[in-house]
């Protein structure tokens, strides 16, 4: 038999999430970001449950043959655009739709010869300052792409770096919308954190939103907000089973370092899951877990393979018993990645793109 852990990725969870950003930004098309293979989530296994989507954003050439190896015909954005010339062959044999942030991507863009014009969006740096064209350039790029024969249609992008927190998105959205002002072309504003927090407001939805992390269950302004505030599902969990059972006395210690010592009896239960599970190690004693749908909390540190729990509020769970890292519970009881990631001093993107290789997967 193989170790007992195992992620388990719900279809049901991704549809709800996608239906729940589109009630948030209902006349808005919506991009499902698949980049980091759908958030860890792996494109293939994720595929039906987020086919309800008007477009897929990502940023690796070969995610997007993957979307389109699923049968996709519909739009696949490419969020930082082509690296090279021959990713422009590519494009035009796929369809693929692909920003433009730089001018070599111009340059690019005018030496190559193709019979499809292409569809491109044209990214502002409007404060975040990673990728695009400053406000002052933005219109002169716009001017060049323009006048190219290989361009088709440009549509007008930016990316907010304050959406999910307190400076906010105010700055930013006044930048581009002053430097888009006569521009036509359809607009693209806001993440999920945009996308749930500000998108009353019609010019933050634009044309299309881009939502990632919230389509994954996690929520972008955690611990602001959690996903129950913000009617989200876990779409991953990651489960597994007690395989020993350990009773502590008073001074007992457990697990690499002796990090944690019982104060008193402790019935400890050691699970199979360790940080090359992708579980953090970064996580410490007092960690959320739940027990047989129960919640309780880890104890020690995270070894390679192993954590250790407190049996406490569970009296009835032994050895089998299930455990539930992140995501549902059997009995229906959530543990939200966040509250784990922030035990560990991270954010729930990083721990479902960290999910280990060795960990096998199931869809639900
Ligand atoms: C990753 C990404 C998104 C999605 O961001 P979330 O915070 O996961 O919603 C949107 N737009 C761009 C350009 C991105 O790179």
């Amino acid at each position: 038999m193989p170790r007992p852990i195992v992620a388990t990725i719900h279809l049901d969870a991704l549809r709800h999430n996608l239906a729940r950003l589109r009630t948030a930004a209902p006349d808005a098309k919506l991009w499902a970001v698949v980049k980091a293979n759908a958030y860890g989530h792996g494109i293939e296994r994720a595929y039906e449950g987020l086919r309800g989507a008007d477009g897929f954003a990502l940023l690796d050439l070969q995610e997007a043959e993957r979307v389109r190896a699923l049968g996709w015909r519909g739009p696949v954005l490419l969020l930082e655009g082509v690296f090279e010339p021959r990713d422009l062959e590519l494009c035009s044999r796929l369809g693929l739709w692909h920003t433009v942030h730089c001018d070599e991507q111009i340059e690019m863009l005018a030496a190559h010869k193709t019979q499809v014009p292409h569809r491109v969006f044209l990214k502002m740096n409007s404060g975040m300052n990673r990728l695009g064209f400053t406000p002052q350039r933005y219109r002169a790029a716009w001017t060049r792409l323009d006048a190219l024969p290989q361009v088709e249609e440009i549509s007008l992008m930016t990316h907010f770096s304050d959406a999910d927190g307190e400076r906010g998105i105010a700055h930013q959205l006044q930048v581009f919308l002053e430097a888009t002002r006569d521009l036509p072309g359809e607009r693209t504003l806001a993440n999920s954190a945009a996308a749930l927090r500000h998108a009353a407001d019609a010019q933050v939805r634009g044309d299309w939103i881009r939502p990632g992390v919230a389509v994954y269950g996690s929520a972008p302004d955690y611990p602001e907000h959690d996903i129950a505030h913000w009617g989200l599902q876990p779409t991953m969990t990651l489960s597994s089973r007690i395989l020993a059972v350990q009773q502590l006395q008073a001074g007992d210690t457990i697990g690499y370092g002796s990090s944690f010592t019982a104060d008193g009896p402790l019935r400890v239960g050691v699970v199979a899951c360790g940080y090359a599970d992708g579980y953090p190690r970064h996580c410490t004693t007092g960690t959320p877990v739940l027990v047989a749908g129960v919640r309780t909390r880890l104890v020690g540190r995270v070894s390679m393979d192993m954590i250790a729990v407190d049996l406490t509020p569970v009296p009835g769970a032994g050895f089998d018993s299930e455990v539930t890292l992140w995501g549902r519970a059997s009995n229906g009881a959530v543990l939200a990645i966040d509250e784990v990631a922030k035990s560990a001093g991270t954010l729930g993107y990083e721990l479902m793109c960290a999910l280990a290789q060795r960990v096998p997967v199931a869809v639900a």
